[in-house]
């Protein structure tokens, strides 16, 4: 597996911190691959997209305008941290039982459980 540039994960929940949608918050649906070292995610209800679909009879798809999230540079969005709901960057800690985890820089709360 190789090395994301950023420490989001699927699941996580985000603040929107740059763009049309600052402010937003929303749940990673998706960390896509890094492209040239820019990782890209989408974000549950960030950066809607209308996009106008053909009808289809044989697979019964109606055609018209259907909404969906298009992705975003991981760097335009910071994670809300579960423990104590603030946006906040990510450290790292190595437990007692060798698992690295993700903790919050702000209550150092741990991210992954
Ligand atoms: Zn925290």
């Amino acid at each position: 597996m190789s090395r994301l540039a950023t420490p989001i994960r699927k699941n996580d929940s985000v603040l929107v911190i740059t763009g049309k949608d600052r402010g937003k918050r929303g749940r990673v649906l998706k960390v896509l691959p890094a492209d040239k070292g820019k990782v890209r995610l989408i974000v549950e209800g960030v950066n809607m997209i209308k996009r106008h679909t053909k009808p289809n009879p044989n697979k019964q798809v109606k055609g018209g305008i259907v909404a969906r999230e298009a992705s975003l540079h991981a760097s335009n969005v910071q994670l809300v941290c579960p423990e104590c709901g603030v946006q906040t960057r990510i450290g790292h800690k190595l437990l007692g039982d060798g698992r690295k985890v993700r903790i919050c820089r702000k209550c150092e709360g741990v991210v992954d459980k």
